[in-house]
Formats: C-alpha cells, sequence, structure tokens
C-alpha cells in the first residue's frame, strides 16, 4: 500500500512524449525519494517469496534500462544475483538474442549464455509493463538459456494496452494497474 501510495504521488505523466499521442510514466522522482523507492524494492521483491517468505528463485533477471535499477536492489533484498538483458550488441560475450515487435518496426533484446544457468528460476523485473513484449521476449531469452521464467515484477501495468494478451499466463505482479 505505501508503495502504491509513492507511484501515485510521485510518477509523473509526460504527455506526447517520446512521441505525439503517448503519454509517458516518468519515475525517476520515484528513485529520487528514499522512502518511496525502499518500499518499492521491498514491494517488486515480494513476487520472489512464497507465502513463509521463502525465496523462490534463483535469479533476478533485469531489463535495459531502467529495469537495471529495479532489478539490481531486488536481487540484493532476496539474497541472490542479478543478470542483465541488454539491447542488441551490448554484451561482451557470447549471448542469446531475441527479437521482438515493437508499435514500429523491431527490437532485439540480449543475455549472456551463462548468464543463467539450466534449471535456474527466473523472476523479471521491470519499472513498466506496457505492450507486454518485453516481458515476452525476456521470457524467451531464460528459456532459451534452459531456466524457468517464475514471473515478472512491474511497477505499473498500462492495462489499455492489454500487455496480458501477449504474455500469456506468465504471472505478472504489479504494484499500480491503470
Ligand atoms: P513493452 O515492451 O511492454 O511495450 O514496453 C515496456 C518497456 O518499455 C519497459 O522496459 C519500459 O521501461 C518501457 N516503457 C514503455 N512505456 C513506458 C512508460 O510510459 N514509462 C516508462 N518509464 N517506461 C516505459
Amino acid at each position: 500500500r505505501t508503495a502504491q501510495e509513492a507511484l501515485t504521488r510521485l510518477t509523473v505523466d509526460v504527455p506526447d512524449w517520446p512521441e505525439a499521442g503517448v503519454t509517458f510514466k516518468d519515475i525517476t522522482p520515484v528513485l529520487a525519494d528514499h522512502h518511496a523507492f525502499s518500499a518499492v524494492i521491498t514491494a517488486l521483491a515480494a513476487a520472489g517469496r512464497d507465502d513463509h517468505g521463502t525465496v523462490v528463485v534463483d535469479k533476478v533477471v533485469g531489463m535495459e534500462a531502467r529495469g537495471f535499477i529495479l532489478a539490481a536492489p531486488v536481487a540484493l533484498a532476496l539474497g541472490i544475483g542479478f543478470v542483465p538483458v541488454r539491447k542488441a550488441g551490448k554484451l561482451p560475450r557470447a549471448a542469446h538474442a531475441v527479437a521482438y515487435a515493437l508499435e514500429y518496426g523491431e527490437a532485439t533484446l540480449e543475455v549472456h549464455r551463462d548468464g543463467i544457468a539450466p534449471g535456474e528460476r527466473v523472476l523479471m523485473v521491470d519499472d513498466v509493463l506496457a505492450t507486454g513484449g518485453t516481458v515476452d521476449a525476456t521470457r524467451r531469452l531464460i528459456e532459451a538459456c534452459g531456466g524457468t521464467a517464475t514471473g515478472a515484477s512491474v511497477l505499473m501495468e498500462l492495462s489499455f494496452l492489454e500487455p496480458r494478451t501477449v504474455t500469456g499466463d506468465l504471472p505478472i505482479s504489479t504494484l499500480l494497474t491503470i
């Protein structure tokens, strides 16, 4: 509830950014407020625990770029490792790549092949779930490594974009649904 309240109070709607007709949710004021940042990290990390508080995942994956800021402290809170999923061409060693559709065109995400070991259970963390394309592509990267995507934990879901039609039956926990 504190996390939800902080998100509602501090997120700034930026009309017509990055292009006309899109309202961008700017979460940087949430990060700049220590209490809000701390509350959202605790709330995001809950998706990696069962009802008894036991950690039930092996790795946390964060998606470039805002996902990094949230996923790394979630990994530390859960006491497990962090793995970056990056845009094409950024990772220095052998990587799996998955291409996915954007509203206009295509993008590619990559993960180091040895970033996730076969059989590992992986939680994805990102700021905003919009069309669902990023989460779905990241799930495929986790599976390409032989891991299991247990779910995604995000600050905000833009439900009017119907992301769950893309992410399917993957469990997604959302602190705030818009
Ligand atoms: P999707 O792939 O679900 O369409 O878009 C999600 C990705 O784009 C996330 O990595 C997220 O950071 C970014 N994104 C899309 N819309 C917004 C927005 O309104 N605010 C923020 N902060 N990120 C967004």
